[in-house]
């Protein structure tokens, strides 16, 4: 009756204006970013408390390490904290009418201790483990159904309705307004009933039919107030779905533009300089390198901006690759520009081509922000005046003051350690003709392998091409894990390589946010082995305070075989290339990630002979090692060790760099991956990269479709998807812009 005096629920209303919520509460939530009833709604349950399926105690054992998640409701009988540092415990022992049950806790022992009183009524879920052959709950989650507190009502209501009910999280702040998991369930009630009638479907219906998914309407419902575990996974479904498809299309859209509203050059693809280096070099390019160079001159050749990803594991070739592109480039009258993230590897490249190009006339430079200030003056003449054909720099290249002639290409090698903004950047320094601009092509390399729903997503507006194979008789690193105690082995090691003319990199880590302390790890390191443990060798040291004339100097001096081993702290992480250099020590390897541990290790093996890596780790993780099989306590630190492990296992197991990038994605989740965070992409709430991939391949498929019909989103089916998607887009398109 009163509605009708209403205007029409509107989910774009403030959320001030929900019944219950007013000023106070607005303002807390606008920090969360929850400003209107849309984003209200998309406030998401972290968790469930399952009534529907209540387990009797007596029937437990039958899920004793099942691994199954299981829920029961009881009584405190006991509770008391037990044994002694380091096997200190609270346990509590719960019952209902057909037994008992103790629940462990391992942290937060005086919390506990005040938290429950005997007689009161908890819902308890976890997974039951066996000790001793009792079946026990080890830091189960506790939902309090009678604490005397107010709260019991409520969830007893779910508990006779035997219902899903949702948990929120919460923050002291929001506390301090009610807005706890209960003050949660009220508010989202409220906002459903009042405002459920105003959310409107906004995909394409054809794609709902095609894979079977709920409304919108249904699909906030239930992710909210589920009836049951059925109703809950499949709103989850259409909800990752929404995810994933918005942002495949804004991919979609994205390189789109790209190739609609920025002309591109067209380059003949016939080089005779592309030609002469393939005969000069004193190999042959392997089928895949053959391959990947086909596909980047039929981009090259293409009127459209190139935006290729090339991936290829460490050692398989990707210079050589990129350099007959920039001969194309170049023998088309453009420049090229092949920036590296490293002073380091920057120079190492520019000898590197020299070298390749010794018989071949190609003007060469180098930028990189340590030179002096002639040289810096003489190579940004060149490269204004077109006299630098190839241009070699780190991102110094950026920079103002860089003006090209006429950039034709751009190679950004090592991507990974860029950020997306660098990348776009780069493409801003084309060339201008007749008023319009013409955009350079652009191929980013990495030698770290990204994981294909990663390239869907973050890369996503990339074209990929992949080396699949190293060069011919390459032999398989030897990888092996020694323990502090065994490092005279090590360097017995050392010396008997060294003995045989080959040369060794002994690598120290980087020590969290100290550059000072990472300094002086490898310092010391240097100073025991050259003083002390090999004072007949010849020990050089390498490390990122240098001035870019002192690492020049000594990373020359190691490949012309003027030192025996290099002591290094990660600066040589990425791209360096000394094929005598057949062994890699990699001091405490437990601190490393386990793409870098591949890509340190990638350093060696570049020549024909056999290649060793050692990665040297402390004795307690040799002993914790053991440990780890016997007791099973779901601690933090338990699960560091056991993803320590999982990595160091990883190296041994395997040197190819996909499979190791899968690990590393499954150990450390796609947020962290190569900082994706700062992709420019709008992150996901409930769609993972790792598990979803299926639903992310059929929601790609379905995005890039709808862009390919119907690029500026103006059919009738296609308005909801277009004023959706604009809503959705309000905050991530600042992001991208900013980039
Ligand atoms: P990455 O892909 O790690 O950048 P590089 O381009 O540095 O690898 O190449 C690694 C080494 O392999 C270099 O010394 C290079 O000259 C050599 N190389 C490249 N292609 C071949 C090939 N087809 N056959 C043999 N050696 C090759
Ligand atoms: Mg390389």
């Amino acid at each position: 009756m009163q509605r009708s005096t209403h205007p029409a629920p509107d989910l774009n209303t403030p959320v001030q204006y929900v019944k219950g919520i007013g000023p106070k509460r607005s303002d807390v939530l606008r920090k969360l970013g929850v400003r209107t009833v849309r984003d209200l709604l998309c406030y998401f349950p972290r968790d469930y408390l399952d009534l529907s399926r209540v387990e009797k105690i007596g029937d437990l054992r039958q899920f004793m390490n099942s691994g199954q998640f299981v829920t029961v409701v009881g009584r405190v009988r006991t509770y008391d904290t037990i044994g002694r540092p380091p096997r200190q415990r609270f346990v509590l022992v719960l019952e209902d009418e057909t037994g008992t049950i103790s629940l462990i806790f391992f942290q937060s022992l005086r919390y506990y201790q005040k938290a429950f009183e005997v007689g009161e009524l908890l819902a308890v879920s976890g997974k039951v483990t066996a000790f001793r052959n009792q079946a026990q709950i080890v830091h189960p989650s506790i939902d309090r159904l009678a604490a005397g507190d107010g709260e019991e009502s409520e969830l007893e209501g779910f508990l006779h309705t035997k219902g899903i009910v949702p948990k929120y999280s919460s923050s002291e702040e929001l506390r301090t307004v009610r807005l706890d998991t209960k003050g949660f369930r009220r508010v989202m009630k409220t906002a459903l009933e009042y405002y459920g009638e105003a959310i409107e479907e906004w995909l394409p219906l054809p794609v709902i039919e095609r894979h079977g998914l709920v409304s919108n309407r249904d699909a906030l419902q239930s992710i909210h107030f589920p009836e049951s575990q059925a109703a809950l996974e499949q709103s989850r479904r259409r909800l990752k779905f929404d995810e994933l498809f918005s942002m495949q299309l804004l991919l979609a859209l994205r390189r789109k533009n790209v190739k609609m509203e920025f002309s591109g050059l067209s380059f003949s693809v016939e080089s005779r300089l592309a030609r002469q280096l393939v005969d000069s070099v004193p190999f042959q390019l392997t089928k895949a390198q053959v391959k990947v160079i086909k596909e980047i001159a039929e981009d090259m050749k293409s009127p459209k901006p190139m935006s290729r990803l090339l991936q290829g594991d460490v050692g398989s070739g990707k210079t050589i690759v990129a350099l007959v592109a920039m001969l194309i480039a170049v023998d088309n009258g453009y420049q090229a520009a092949f920036m590296a993230p490293t002073e380091i590897l920057a120079e190492q490249h520019f000898h590197t081509l020299t070298g390749l190009l010794q018989n071949i006339h190609v003007n060469l430079r180098l930028l990189v922000s340590g030179q002096k200030k002639r040289v810096r003056d003489s190579v940004l003449g060149d490269i204004r005046e077109g006299v630098a054909g190839i241009v070699i720099g780190t991102h110094a290249l950026f920079q103002e003051a860089v003006k090209f002639a006429k950039l034709g290409l751009v190679v950004i090698d090592e991507q990974h350690r860029f950020g997306v903004s660098q990348r776009l950047a780069l493409k801003g320094k084309g060339i201008t003709v007749d008023g319009r601009p013409l955009h350079p092509d652009m191929l980013v390399m990495t030698a770290t392998p990204i994981p294909r729903t990663l390239a869907l997503t973050t890369y996503g507006d990339l074209d990929v091409s992949t080396i699949t194979e190293l060069p011919a008789h390459r032999k398989r690193i030897k990888t092996t894990l020694k323990y502090e105690s065994q490092r005279e082995s090590t360097y017995q090691f050392l010396r008997e390589e060294i003995k045989q003319g080959r040369q060794a990199y002994v690598v120290y880590p980087l020590v969290e946010e100290s550059e000072k302390l990472d300094l002086k790890a490898a310092t010391e390191g240097y100073d025991l082995l050259s003083n002390q443990v090999f004072p007949d060798l010849k020990v050089g040291l390498v490390h990122g305070r240098l001035r870019s004339e002192e690492k020049e100097n000594i990373m020359d001096a190691f490949k012309n075989r003027l030192l025996d081993m290099l002591v290094a702290t990660t600066v040589i992480e990425v791209g360096v290339d000394i094929p005598n250099a057949t062994v890699m020590v990699i001091e405490h390897a437990e601190r490393f990630g386990l793409s870098q541990l591949h890509q340190l290790r990638g350093r060696v093996g570049r020549g024909a002979s056999q290649s060793y890596c050692i990665l040297m780790a402390p004795d307690w993780l040799g002993g914790l090692q053991r440990k780890l099989t016997a007791a099973a306590s779901p601690d933090d630190e338990q699960e560091e060790q056991r993803k320590t492990e999982r990595r160091l296992k990883a190296m041994l197991e395997t040197t190819d760099g996909f499979k190791i990038a899968e690990i590393d994605l499954e150990l450390r989740g796609p947020g962290d991956f190569f900082g994706t965070r700062q992709s420019g992409l709008p992150s996901l709430q409930l769609a993972n990269l790792l598990t979803d991939g299926d639903l992310l391949k059929l929601a790609r498929q379905d995005a890039f479709e709808v862009v390919n019909r119907d690029p500026h989103l103006r059919l009738p089916g296609h308005l909801p998807l277009r004023k959706y998607f604009q809503e959705w887009m309000r905050d991530a398109i600042t992001l991208i812009e900013a980039g």
